[in-house]
């Protein structure tokens, strides 16, 4: 993020609160930031490597320390569960609440988290070490029905439990009820991906076709494009082709070199490519509204 602490980003859907990444000092800017820090139902691991995770033993252990009870969902890599695991052994901790861990793959796209409204899933990145990016995807929600339609037509209670369903319905006498004629159309499905470390690949931009907010790292600009290339990482040029290739509607860049004191100059290099990017920062809320 930009002020140059390490990754960590709060994704809020509805009353859920997930974690993405936690880069060392992610707790104190969740309080800096007055960020509910204990409504964390759900925590995603991109990489091992310690600008992403080094802040994660002293968010649990905070919340043994505040008696959390509520169950805590952690996703990441092979190896995460040890390191967490040994930690508290060697603490000689046994956590206030129950810890559930889950390995994450660089085989394909996964879903993690399959809540009533959303699904989050993992898809591999190319990076150093075994990385996966996320993606949070909106499911569908029951159907509004057309007021006006039903006084004209009453309708069943299982007619209706179809439509709303988003099927179209047919009666025992054959009488057919179709969804356009009866529901309002549904609402666009809202997404965002993110993107932590990765080296530049086009075939990737697969997993996040036609999302609405990118984050995508952008550790380099393209004047340094070979030490891009070397450590596995991109240029604010190659984000915004990739959201472009993706189709994305809006990129956020993210991961900053810290060699570079202007930003706005590696901003100016993903808007020539792609119009529709921001810095992301510090501590602002991105909202993906309804359309
Ligand atoms: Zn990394
Ligand atoms: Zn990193």
């Amino acid at each position: 993020m930009h002020g140059r602490n390490h990754t960590a980003q709060v994704v809020r859907f509805g009353q859920e609160f997930l974690l993405i990444d936690c880069g060392e000092g992610t707790q104190i800017q969740l309080r800096k930031f007055k960020a509910k820090a204990s409504k964390i139902s759900t925590i995603f691991i991109s990489h091992l490597h310690g600008d992403h995770y080094l802040g994660l033993i002293g968010l649990l252990s905070s919340y043994h320390l505040s008696k959390r009870k509520d169950p805590l969902r952690i996703f990441g890599p092979r190896g995460l569960d040890e390191i967490i695991t040994s930690h508290f052994r060697w603490s000689q901790t046994r956590l206030s609440y129950p810890l559930e861990f889950t390995e994450t793959t660089t085989e394909g796209k996964v879903t993690l988290l399959d809540h009533p409204q959303f699904t989050v899933s993992s898809f591999p990145l190319q990076h150093r070490i075994p990385t996966t990016g996320f993606i949070i995807q909106e499911k569908e929600g029951l159907r509004s029905l057309i007021k006006s339609k039903l006084q004209e037509r009453p309708l069943s209670l299982e007619a209706i439990q179809q439509l709303r369903l988003g099927q179209d319905y047919q009666n025992a006498n054959g009488a057919s009820y179709s969804v356009k004629d009866y529901c309002h159309p549904s609402a666009s499905l809202r997404s965002y991906a993110f993107c932590s470390d990765t080296a530049f690949n086009p075939l990737l931009t697969a997993y996040f076709e036609g999302v609405d907010v990118l984050y995508h790292e952008s550790t380099f600009m393209e004047a340094d494009s070979l030490r891009a290339t070397e450590t596995f990482h991109c240029t604010a040029k190659q984000a915004a082709q990739v959201a472009k290739l993706a189709g994305a509607k809006k990129l956020l860049l993210g991961h900053f070199s810290s060699r570079y004191p202007d930003l706005d100059e590696l901003l100016a290099e993903a808007q020539t490519i792609f119009p529709n990017t921001s810095l992301s920062e510090e501590g602002i809320t991105y909202p993906i509204p309804t359309s």
